[in-house]
């Protein structure tokens, strides 16, 4: 397989590959291969429009190939088995070195791809190997119990994986979600077929090109690019896929469910969210507006747990939103690999386009819009899915903007004057995955936060996620959890064992 050839950071503005389009494989059973109809995909770079590479499109004859090494791994080989534990925890470790030693490529390569500062794109990779760490460190650390029981027993509880993992990820955190779902699968002795975001599959074919390069047995990790309608679809019904890890949107997760419901799969959805940040009077106004625009900013907005909506007490509304927008109009945009660049391109002419959309809603619905709400001017942005940092003020609940998830750079701002009324706001929304307050007050920033029905959530910070923490959401924003100790049990099944140590007959038809 060809690789990206692509050099240090250019400081200009549009920095461009320093070689041609690559062409990559998928990883089938250990080998580097195209689609069986020889069908591609050209992948381009958001911030200029470069062609950056093209990849296979998988078919659903390639997802059957795929699942088949993972199931043949998974029924016949020895990944699975309690004494390989400590060579997974070994091949863990040393993918994650690996990581490292190639970190400055594959966050260039994230960038151009995605968009993504380049900054935000190393912090990725290096909590990308930091999970793999992480999930080292537990594969040797799943354990059973003995459990006192009537009769002479012996009674275990054992962990076993759950066999065939399929796991679908989204755009927006390319390197860090393929982390996220490979680590904990692997740690448990899983099998694993990863279906990357068709929009940005290359850091997860570059991550399989390093787990070539270690001694993970052949199907261990299977790897295949294409369209969620197709290959996506084939890996959610596909009978012989045991469990289904799956982050994205909130629809398509309705629909995996669906399929997913055939065969019984075992699933965890990570969804959207329309996540509230509440700011109270007598907070450090300086130090949340800072937070509330990293909340709603970071990544350009594009994250499922962005702080895309702000609930400010009535009494500081004009001067903290002011705040807000100073960040905002200063936030430098360009391409993700130019100098200080803070925010990069949206990652599709489609999803600016989407993004668009709901910025007219907003002015339609009778929103203010305070900030940003265009396109940024100038030669830089001429090639590139760019979209000023957007803030709305005037939102009220019913709004669409209030109500939707936009993913995009947008804030919809809506005043509170009672405690009660901002837990009400909160909750206001059929998404529960992220929550924040900002208040001096601790004990009235814990009892806000445990009255809002959301799964992450910070005082007085927003968004920074660790690898020992549990990610998920409440109500439509998911099922399950990753990361931490939960994120490896959700790959585990969970079996008694009864060991009759009497040697007196059942005397149940023998007497
Ligand atoms: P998406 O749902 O469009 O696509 C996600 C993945 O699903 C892609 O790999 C896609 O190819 C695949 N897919 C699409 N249709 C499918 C189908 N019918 N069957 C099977 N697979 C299919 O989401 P996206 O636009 O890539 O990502 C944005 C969404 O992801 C947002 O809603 C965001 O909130 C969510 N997200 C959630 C988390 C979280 O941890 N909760 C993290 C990141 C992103």
């Amino acid at each position: 397989m060809d690789t990206l050839e692509i050099g240090t950071a250019a400081a200009d503005s549009t920095p461009r590959p320093q070689s041609g389009p690559a062409s990559y494989a998928m990883l089938i059973n250990g080998e580097w291969v195209g689609a069986s109809d020889g069908g591609t995909r050209t992948i381009t770079d958001p911030g200029n429009g470069d062609v950056l590479a093209t990849v296979p499109e998988a078919t659903a004859e390639d997802v059957d190939r795929a699942v088949a090494a993972a199931r043949k791994a998974f029924d016949e080989g020895t990944w699975k088995a309690d004494d390989n534990a400590q060579n997974r925890a070994k091949l863990l470790l040393a993918l994650a070195a690996s990581i490292r030693e190639n970190a400055a490529r594959l966050a260039e390569l994230d960038t151009r791809n995605n968009g993504k500062p380049l900054a935000e794109a190393e912090a990725d990779v290096s909590d990308s190997a930091a999970c793999f760490e992480y999930y080292a460190g537990l594969a040797t650390k799943v354990m059973g119990e003995t459990v006192p029981v009537p009769m002479n027993m012996l009674s275990m509880v054992v962990r076993e994986p759950v066999g065939v993992a399929a796991q679908i990820i989204p755009w927006n955190y390319p390197l860090m979600m393929a982390a996220w779902k490979l680590a904990p699968a692997l740690a448990a002795g899983c099998t694993v077929v990863l279906k990357p975001s068709e929009l940005t599959p290359l850091s997860a074919l570059e991550l399989g090109r390093l787990i070539t390069s270690l001694d993970f047995p052949p199907g261990v990790v299977n790897i295949v690019t294409g369209a969620g309608e197709v290959a996506g679809a084939a890996l959610s019904a596909h009978p012989d896929v045991d469990k289904i890890a799956f982050t994205g949107g909130t629809d398509t997760g309705s629909l995996i469910m669906q399929a997913a419901a055939r065969n019984i799969k075992r699933v965890t959805l990570e969804l959207g969210g329309k996540n509230p940040v509440v700011v109270f009077a007598d907070a450090d106004l300086t130090n949340a507006a800072e937070w509330v625009a990293f909340a709603a900013f970071a990544n350009q907005g594009e994250v499922c747990s962005a702080g895309s909506r702000l609930l400010v007490e009535r009494s500081v509304h004009d001067e903290f939103v002011g705040r807000v927008a100073d960040i905002a109009r200063s936030i430098k945009l360009g391409h993700g690999l130019a100098a200080d660049v803070r925010m990069g391109p949206l990652v599709s002419a489609e999803h600016r386009e989407k993004v668009e959309s709901y910025i007219e809603i907003g002015k339609a619905e009778g929103a203010t819009l305070l900030t940003g709400g265009k396109r940024p001017e100038g030669e830089t942005f001429a090639q590139g899915n760019f979209v000023e940092p957007t803030i709305f003020t005037d939102v009220t609940p019913d709004m669409k903007i209030a109500r939707e998830e936009i993913f995009g750079p947008v804030l919809a701002v809506i005043p509170f004057d009672t405690e009660e009324e901002a837990v009400r706001l909160a909750n206001d929304t059929e998404y529960g995955l992220a929550a924040g307050v900002f208040t001096r007050d601790i004990s009235r920033g814990h009892r806000v936060i445990r009255q809002i029905r959301a799964g992450i959530t910070w005082i007085n910070n927003y968004h920074p996620t660790f690898n020992e923490l549990p990610w998920g959401g409440y109500k439509k924003s998911g099922i399950g959890r990753e990361l931490g100790k939960y994120g490896i049990d959700a790959y585990l099944e969970t079996k008694q064992i009864n060991v009759y140590l009497d040697e007196a007959p059942l005397g149940w038809y023998v007497s």
